[in-house]
């Protein structure tokens, strides 16, 4: 983290800003805002400071001495030049004191960020002093997207916390509040009808209650990697999840969009290569529903597309456990958009087939070469790469000329995404020569030839060029 955000009750506590100009007044104000006891201190204060601030901080006009600051719990310095503002950053450093001195970030303890109010709810915006033009321009989005009465829910909420807190156990009471923000009590309040949702809540707290219920099982898809190509759904489900089983294929970034408490347990593959067996995770993710807990099952793509999303819903459904599916963006779409390569362009493809190159109890897969070698088609392999060879052999015995052109896509849309391209016959080079590794797939088509990435020729003279 870049700088920790801290939301600080300055209410009558002392802060000192050195400086009598503009700038000084700038922060003078801001202080005021928060409540702060506000002394400032300068050889010389301008009109309009002095004007402004005579009746609601102490003006003292006189250099700044240690003790001044040893005696704040913040300060500024402002309007002043830096040799002198190094000497009270120095001394602030000695007395333990956290100084700004404004519009000189590297001389900073901390930055005043770009701030939201509504009511006691406060958010607030760092670029950590490297663009505070860009954190105005965000503070914009975000103030378009929060409703004006969001204090007064806050508010509101604030009052039932305690009678929540007696009726329902921790589970419960999380709920009860997630359930309580998008829920129709929180919407009168957000239209300004206060009274109504007070006999509202009372009836809603106090109503019996019902026995412990049964949770949820939510099977998401999490796209091939990149965080921005998940469904807002997706999000939602993640920000609400009590448990999130996951696989290999998820991604850390991915992962820091759950609840910062929520457990998140991993079923993939470890580096030993020894997976939590399928009925393991299907039993767990039974066990963990029948606690009540909200479950998101996250995979890695669609959960539906060679990612046994089928059996777990079978397995949930039979077990009477409410399931609900969340698609997501599948390698193949994912990878041909990464590659900018269109997976049925009208002049070279008609038709486009998924196959996986790991069939359930196969050493090789048995496909039906002849229809995947018909021309005007589009070839995607998923964990195709270790069947390369045989793939390879196989459509070109099967009458696919042995120049198609083939792309393979490793890590697409991530930030560590390579391309290589080629033809057919040299398919297997082209995986070693490219250093492929981790999850990619194959494209075998006309289209592949669209695909933006290095060929073989390519690899090779790279190659050259570094030895
Ligand atoms: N359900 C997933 C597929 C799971 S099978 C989906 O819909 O995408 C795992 C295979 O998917 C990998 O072996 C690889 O072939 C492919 N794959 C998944 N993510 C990928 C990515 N980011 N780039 C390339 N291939 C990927």
């Amino acid at each position: 983290m870049y700088a920790f955000p801290a939301h600080i009750d300055l209410r009558d506590r002392p802060v000192l800003i050195i400086g009598g100009g503009a700038a000084a007044l700038a922060k003078a104000r801001l202080m005021l805002s928060a409540g702060a006891a506000l002394t400032l201190i300068a050889s010389e204060f301008d009109p309009e400071t002095r004007a402004e601030l005579a009746d609601r901080a102490s003006l003292i006009r006189r250099q700044p001495v240690v003790a001044d600051i040893e005696s704040a719990l913040i300060v500024f310095v402002a309007d002043t030049p830096s040799e002198q503002a190094e000497r009270w950053v120095e001394a602030a450093r000695i007395a333990g004191v956290l100084i700004n001195v404004v519009d000189q970030p590297a001389l900073c303890d901390f930055t005043t960020p770009s701030i939201i109010e509504r009511g006691r709810v406060t958010v607030s915006i760092s670029t950590g002093g490297a663009a505070p033009v860009l954190g105005k321009k965000l503070r914009a989005d975000i103030e378009a997207l929060l409703p004006p009465q969001l204090g007064a829910l806050a508010d509101f909420a604030g009052r039932y916390r305690d009678a929540v807190k007696a009726n329902f156990v921790p589970e419960a009471r999380r709920r009860f509040w997630e359930e309580f923000f998008d829920g129709p009590i929180a919407a009168q309040v957000l239209s300004g009808d206060e009274a109504g949702a007070h006999d509202a809540m009372l009836a809603h707290i106090n109503r019996p209650q019902a026995k412990p219920e049964i949770g949820v099982v939510h099977i998401v898809g999490a796209g091939p990697g990149d965080p921005d190509l998940l469904t807002i759904k997706a999000l939602r489900l993640l920000q609400r999840a009590d448990v999130i089983l996951y696989d290999r294929l998820v991604s850390d970034e991915i992962l820091a969009y759950a609840r910062r408490d929520a457990e998140r347990l991993y079923v993939g593959k470890a580096k030993s290569n020894h997976a939590v067996p399928q009925e393991e995770i299907e039993s767990r993710l039974i066990e963990l529903a029948r606690e009540g807990k909200m479950v998101v099952r996250l995979k890695g793509g669609d959960p539906f597309v060679f990612g046994r999303g089928g059996e777990e819903l079978e397995t949930l459904r039979n077990a009477n456990i409410p399931v609900f599916v969340c698609p997501g963006i599948t390698a193949a779409t994912g990878c041909a958009a990464a590659a900018n390569m269109a997976l049925t362009h009208r002049d070279h493809a008609q038709a486009v087939t998924f196959v996986t190159g790991h069939a359930k109890g196969e050493a090789d897969p048995v496909l039906n070469w002849s229809a995947l070698a018909a021309l005007k088609h589009t070839l995607v392999v998923y964990m195709g790469v270790g069947k390369a060879d045989s793939i390879s052999a196989q459509l070109i015995a099967h009458g696919r000329g042995d120049a198609t052109p083939v792309a393979v896509v490793e890590n697409g849309t991530r930030a560590d995404q390579k391309i290589v391209k080629g033809v057919l016959r040299d398919l297997p080079r082209l995986i070693s020569q490219g250093g492929i590794e981790g999850p990619a797939l194959l494209v075998i088509g006309e289209v592949a030839a669209l695909a933006d990435g290095d060929t073989l020729t390519a690899l090779i003279e790279k190659e050259r060029l570094v030895a």
